[in-house]
């Protein structure tokens, strides 16, 4: 824990009473919550009770008032915990500050209370069926009808969207002014109109209620709106920096765990008559996993440091996303490889390990996309 980024006492303190928080509260309970598709309310409110929903907000809305660190800090313990799948992150860290940075003050003040004690759990609904990385082409429509916005449409793999309360929802205001026509607006679960899909059945992450969302003649407040009209491309361009930096710190950490459950077993597992780590292939290729991991982490923790310093990131963000989310797969690959046949089996971590971390180059941008920004950045067209 030395070398952790964060070193304050107050940070080690936080840090380890949160690891002990997720070992007792959460760690036992995962094959249960895999099994059923489903994190129970409970340990979000339980959460909520202990500071660990939204920390970063402030005081007059329930939060502690801490800085984006802390945030980090929850983010990683949750993971080496074995919880990817209780999307606290992309609550506290991705959909509720769209609330606190754009929403009206009444509508503040409805929701964030809720946001750090767990009655309130907030997702976030860009993609639609036909379209996902090119958003500027999504068609879920709202029409404003006197005091109110009338929404069509449909959204799908939407992360926290089964048990969500509410939805921060993008949608076209204005069908004709491609991406400059995106507004955001809230939707509430109750809101007449809303419906949810199935939970999605998914190749890992099964722990996560990623759903459909579909919107029928659904009429929320026109007051719902976040900010202004026709500005929702804008700011989703400013909060897609911390978005892609709390999947980059996924990445590096589901990594680092890969990386450690394959180092534990090579040194037990013999074949031959020795260790599997002592031949010199595997000694090898772990000593480039190694690398690869700590190169990761240096990037990363630069990153973290000038995103808490409020610089612009943009562009190695989004390097971190593409390179970070391709190396955990190369790192998890290898490391079921290692475990040879129980890498295949679901009593190792690793096999698990393998299967969730194949949406990191997927979700918040592909890597492909990634690229695009990245190029685009260096003055290419492509
Ligand atoms: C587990 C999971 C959770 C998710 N959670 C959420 C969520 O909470 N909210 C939300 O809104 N969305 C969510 N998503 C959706 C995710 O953000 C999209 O799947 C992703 O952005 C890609 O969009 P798409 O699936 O439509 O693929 P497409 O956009 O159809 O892309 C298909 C392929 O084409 C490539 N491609 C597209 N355009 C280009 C180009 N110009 N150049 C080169 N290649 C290109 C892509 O990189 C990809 O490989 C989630 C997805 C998953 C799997």
């Amino acid at each position: 824990m030395d070398d952790m980024l964060f070193n304050t006492e107050e940070h080690r303190i936080f840090r380890e009473s949160f690891r002990k928080f997720v070992a007792r509260e959460i760690t036992p309970h995962v094959p249960e919550w895999e099994a059923n598709r489903a994190v129970p309310r409970s340990i979000w409110l339980k959460m909520g009770e202990e500071g660990y929903l939204c920390p970063w907000l402030p005081e007059e809305y329930g939060g502690l008032g801490l800085g984006f660190e802390y945030s980090v800090i929850i983010n990683e313990e949750l993971l080496r915990g074995n919880a990817f799948g209780v999307e606290v992150p992309l609550h506290s860290d991705v959909a509720t500050p769209y609330i606190y940075s754009f929403a009206s003050t009444e509508m503040k003040k409805r929701w964030l209370p809720g946001c750090t004690t767990g009655e309130v759990i907030t997702s976030i609904g860009l993609t639609e069926p036909n379209t996902g990385s090119d958003l500027a082409a999504i068609r879920t429509r709202a029409v404003k009808d006197g005091d109110s916005y009338v929404i069509n449409g449909q959204k799908t793999f939407i992360t926290n969207g089964y048990f969500a309360d509410v939805i921060v929802l993008a949608v076209k205001t204005d069908p004709d002014a491609g991406h400059r026509g995106i507004s955001l607006i809230l939707v509430d679960k109750d809101a007449p109109g809303f419906h949810r899909g199935r939970k999605l059945d998914k190749m890992g992450y099964h722990m996560q209620d990623t759903a459909e969302l579909f919107f029928e003649d659904c009429r929320v407040p026109a007051g719902n709106l976040l900010g202004e009209e026709g500005q929702g491309f804008t700011y989703m361009m400013e909060k897609l920096q911390q978005e892609r930096l709390e999947v980059s710190i996924k990445c590096q950490v589901l990594a680092e765990e890969a990386l450690k459950e394959a180092l534990n077993y090579v040194k037990v597992r013999e074949a031959f008559g020795k260790p599997i780590g002592n031949f010199q292939y595997t000694a090898f290729r772990l000593a480039d996993m190694a690398t690869e991991v700590e190169l990761g982490r240096t990037f990363l923790d630069s990153l973290i440091r000038d995103h808490i310093a409020g610089k612009n990131i943009v562009q190695r963000v989004s390097m971190a996303k593409y390179w970070l989310g391709e190396m955990v797969n190369r790192i998890a690959y290898q490391a079921v490889q290692m475990h040879g046949g129980y890498g295949y089996m679901e009593e190792y971590r690793v096999c698990k390990l393998y299967r969730d971390v194949r949406c990191l180059s997927i979700f918040a941008g592909t890597s492909e996309i990634m690229k695009l920004i990245i190029s685009r950045r260096l003055g290419l067209n492509p």
